[in-house]
């Protein structure tokens, strides 16, 4: 399962491609290049065949796991299958080379296919207006965080605290720090979900928002932000709903009829766009009506029948992005949308909530459930019992990977111990849905009998227990050409 690098199956004199000898006279490079420019010593290029360069790759695209090589139920991201025909139609060069700032009249097709795509996610969602410029969820939470901070500025005073759930993700606490606000945390009740005493005598004049999740990080319906709505809005305050993971309540909810004020969606995993690793991702941001002034610019408008982008936005908090965002993710959200119709994603998120309630059902009683019920479209477990017999939660997950399996997301949400965090999307059949749960029930069973095999998982592939917070924690970054110097040495 090793694999050397290119560098080390370089030989010398092997090429991947020949050329044809020159038509036209040949003359040295001295005399077409200034001296400061002509190398001293040749590159140090690996010398390989085309065969060599593609087994190399084809290798290596075998030793990581993906989302096309089984189920990956890792919660909250939703790595769902991406089907095929969304990457056919973002790769058209007649979209994928089109130059970000051409002129409107001359890309009228992309424009139409950027307004109908945020008339789409404004349906969708019951919001007045969509901007489709941020590139990623936290990117997203951070436009509408400063949507927020505007609408309060333009009211007269910009507020000083935005309150988040303890059931909320991650992200949003950052996002609103860096957009200046102070995040305050507000506990769930036993039930996992808002507790609305608790909202109530939280919420104040200098109360900006409540940022919430929904379905929370628990994987449940948030049943009380209707009534959570009413309670910040007869305060001044906004409404903000994480809507990262729509694919819990498309064409069944609409975040606009519950008294959401902003809210972000996340194309890339709702609407299908291979992520993770860092992107490319797609944030669009929904508001109502009464935020619409506050939408980043430049604004898409349709006038008389043709497409172009509007700067005659005063109060506007500017511009986060290039104008056509991150426009091969849209396409690919465009085409999943159309793909579907409105039936088509109502039955993605019935399958979403039915395929996370079977995985609950078959490992319940198995793995602790500690809020037990429905959930939507993920289900979080706690390895406790597991623990208790000397297999972590950590343990589980590496061994997983041994029965051929990406681990589910763990030790997240924080409010669970040991927590499990189970998303099987929409996409997995029955077949897989089993396979995995056995997996999972194998694992317990040796929880019982050999603790140690887990203890030390993963057993079978290429690489074992990585350090995995040291890389971040030591970067290195340098730079490989000669004479530019590496990153640590320059600053
Ligand atoms: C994934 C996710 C985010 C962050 O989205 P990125 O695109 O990774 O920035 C925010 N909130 C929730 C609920 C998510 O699942």
């Amino acid at each position: 399962m090793s694999e050397e690098t290119l560098f080390d199956l370089s030989r010398p004199s092997r090429a991947g491609v020949s050329l044809p000898e020159p038509d036209v006279p040949v003359r040295p490079l001295e005399e077409l290049l200034p001296g400061w420019a002509l190398r001293k010593t040749p590159a140090d290029l690996p010398e390989l065949s085309e065969v060599d360069v593609v087994r190399h790759f084809t290798r290596l695209s075998t030793l990581n796991y993906h989302v096309d090589k089984g189920i990956y139920p890792l919660g909250s991201c939703t790595m769902k299958y991406n089907p095929k025909i969304n990457e056919a139609a973002s790769r058209n060069p007649r979209f994928a080379a089109i130059h970000p700032h051409a002129p409107d009249s001359v890309v009228q097709g992309a424009l139409r296919l950027l307004y109908e795509l945020a008339g789409y996610l404004a349906e969708i969602s019951g919001m007045a207006r969509v901007t489709l410029q941020p590139a990623a969820g936290a990117h997203g939470e951070l436009a509408g965080m400063l949507i927020v901070r505007a609408c309060h500025q333009a009211r007269g005073e910009p507020r000083k605290r935005v309150i988040i759930p303890d059931s909320a993700h991650g992200t949003n606490p950052a996002s609103v720090a860096i957009a200046g606000y102070e995040p305050v945390v507000l506990a769930s009740g036993k039930d996992g979900l808002l507790d609305l005493e608790a909202l109530e005598t939280q919420v104040d004049e200098q109360t900006a928002a409540m940022m919430a999740t929904n379905p929370n990080t628990l994987g449940l319906f948030e049943r009380n932000i209707g009534r959570a709505a009413e309670i910040l809005h007869s305060r001044g305050a906004l409404l903000y709903m994480d809507g990262a993971n729509l694919n819990a309540l498309l064409g069944r909810a609409r975040p606009g009829d519950l008294g959401v004020d902003v809210l972000h969606f996340n194309l890339h995993k709702t609407f299908s766009t291979p992520h993770g690793g860092g992107g490319p991702g797609a944030g669009p941001v929904g508001v109502k009506k009464e935020l619409e002034p506050f939408l980043p610019v430049p604004v898409l408008e349709k006038k008389a029948g043709s497409y172009g982008w509007s700067y005659d936005r005063p109060l506007s908090i500017g511009r986060l992005h290039g104008q056509m965002g991150n426009f091969g993710v849209l396409v690919r959200a465009y085409v999943y949308i159309r793909m579907h119709g409105a039936e088509g994603l109502k039955k993605v998120t019935e399958m979403a909530v039915l395929n996370a309630n079977y995985i609950r059902k078959r490992l319940e009683g198995t793995y602790q459930l500690p809020y037990p019920g429905d959930c939507l479209h993920e289900c979080v477990f706690s390895g406790n019992l597991q623990k208790a017999r000397g297999v972590r939660t950590l343990d589980i997950a590496k061994r997983l990977l041994d029965y051929g399996f990406h681990a589910p997301t763990i030790y997240f949400p924080l409010i669970v111990q040991e927590a499990l965090m189970v998303e099987p999307t929409e996409t997995e059949s029955m077949a897989s849905l089993d396979a995995f749960c056995e997996a999972m029930l194998a694992i317990d069973r040796e929880a019982r009998e050999n603790p140690e095999l887990a203890a030390g998982a993963p057993h079978t592939t290429p690489v074992g227990r990585l350090n995995e917070g040291k890389a971040a924690r030591e970067l290195n970054v340098c730079c490989p050409w000669p004479g530019l110097g590496r990153a640590d040495e320059t600053g």
